[in-house]
């Protein structure tokens, strides 16, 4: 029987590489067969993964980007497409959050956080799509958050942006099935990477690990079978999904 989860021939572009949750799922994506395209602003770290792939046997090429340029996008998704052919696969990642208390949140952190997650992974998401249904299909996978789903404190423009997200992830979804496109989202809850450091280490964020019912954090590695399942032919029958990978905290 086949691997359903074989990303032989195909080629995925992955948005914020350059550490964390991207760095990881390039590195699953290329573990699995596919042609990796690396995209960023920090291209220094994007280049040492690059070349960690390829000594692992795998293809991949880098492209800074900074996705609040949205002019940028569609040349940046040229270059990976010279270098590694037509993009399969958008694993649509990069995100960043400010914690500040509502009352204290500025007009600039507001738009640096909803430019980036949100105007950013839509216009990312639509140059992907216009080029993968000029040919006849592909599969978006964005990276949404359980702050989709559940409010917590300090950090209500992220969720505006996630909430934002995953609507979108349906919307896109709707529309796109038409062209072949298949659009679903990743839902993860607490993995520790740079984005949460300072609160996976404090007090409250201790108190928060009590209260997941596994009782710990997740770490990227957790997210590798979701990621795989959404990102092969496996879900070819899944668009409009998001799926929640949080160790039960949801349900908290
Ligand atoms: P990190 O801070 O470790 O990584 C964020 C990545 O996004 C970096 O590679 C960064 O690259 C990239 N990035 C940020 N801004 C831009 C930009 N303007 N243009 C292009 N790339 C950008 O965080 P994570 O790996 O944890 O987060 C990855 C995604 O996962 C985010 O969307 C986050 O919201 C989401 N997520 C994370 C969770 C967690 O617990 N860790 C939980 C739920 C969702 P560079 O600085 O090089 O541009």
């Amino acid at each position: 029987m086949s691997d359903p989860f074989d990303l032989s021939g195909k080629v995925a572009l992955v948005t914020g590489a350059s550490q964390g949750l991207g760095r990881r799922f390039a590195e699953t994506l290329a573990a699995h067969g596919a042609a990796v395209g690396l995209a960023a602003r920090q291209t220094d770290k994007l280049e040492d993964l690059r070349r960690a792939i390829e000594a692992a046997g795998g293809r991949a090429a880098s492209t800074a980007l900074d996705v609040t340029d949205t002019a940028a996008i569609d040349p940046a998704l040229a270059r990976i497409e010279d270098a590694l052919g037509p993009i399969d696969v958008l694993i649509n990642n990069a995100g960043i959050a400010v914690a500040r208390g509502v009352l204290e949140q500025t007009e600039a952190d507001w738009d640096r956080v909803l430019d980036t997650n949100l105007k950013g992974a839509f216009f990312t998401a639509q140059a992907a799509a216009r080029r993968m249904a000029a040919r006849g299909g592909g599969n978006i996978v964005n990276i949404a958050s359980l702050i989709a789903f559940k409010v917590v404190g300090h950090i209500a423009p992220y969720a505006a942006s996630k909430g934002g997200l995953a609507q979108i992830t349906r919307a896109m979804a709707l529309e796109l099935a038409r062209s072949n496109v298949r659009v679903n989202a990743l839902a993860p809850g607490y993995i520790a990477t740079e984005i949460n450091r300072d609160f996976v280490a404090s007090e409250a964020g201790e108190r928060m690990r009590r209260q997941i019912p596994q009782r710990r954090f997740g770490t990227p590695e957790d997210l590798d079978g979701a990621l795989l399942l959404l990102a092969s032919d496996a879900s070819r029958y899944m668009t409009g999904s998001i799926i929640v990978i949080d160790g039960g905290l949801l349900l908290a």
